[in-house]
């Protein structure tokens, strides 16, 4: 079984091959990224709410077409999907009425870390995936001296991404 899913991987030529950015993490790859960042500095990082659980398994979900470079889930345990070296898909469309509307995508030039919520986004999120998520935003920024810390519904307003009750402070204070 192993054999066939290596040749499968070389037919399609989906061969690649990443380390993890943040060591504490568990690597899953999703095959929904784009190489480099087309020249952009990585000056953001965006946070998100999942609105729902199976987060993991959809960003390998090739219907899905998203994806972004970590996932917290509610007991604290971090998955890395992307590389940081490469544009995940998890920023969207940026709405007119943005501030950034009219820039390069921010895909681009953002990291993406998605927090696992309930499904409507507002939840009170468990101590543990607080903890965890702090450490890994102070362990990017300490790696991206001045990254700008923003939320999705920042870009995408109107979202409720990540929602209500999301521990923005904590995040910034990391
Ligand atoms: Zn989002």
């Amino acid at each position: 079984m192993k054999y066939i899913a290596l040749l499968l991987c070389i037919a399609v030529g989906y061969i690649h091959s990443w380390t993890i950015d943040y060591l504490p993490a568990k690597q899953v790859s999703s095959p929904h990224f784009n190489r480099g960042r087309s020249g952009q500095a990585i000056t953001c990082l965006t946070l998100h709410g999942t609105a729902g659980g199976g987060t993991v398994s959809w960003f390998q979900n090739p219907s899905s077409k998203v994806s972004a470079h970590y996932v917290v889930e509610q007991d604290g345990t971090v998955v890395q999907m992307v590389s940081e070296d490469d544009t995940a898909w998890h920023n969207g469309v940026v709405t007119t009425n943005s501030v950034f509307y009219g820039r390069p995508n921010p895909n681009l030039w953002c990291i993406g870390i998605e927090f696992v919520r309930n499904t409507q986004n507002n939840n009170i999120m468990p101590e543990a995936q607080i903890a965890s998520g702090v450490r890994l935003v102070a362990d990017i920024k300490r790696r991206y001296r001045g990254i700008n810390i923003y939320t999705h519904d920042q870009f995408n307003v109107g979202r409720t991404c990540p929602g209500p009750n999301f521990p923005l402070s904590r995040f910034k204070n990391a």
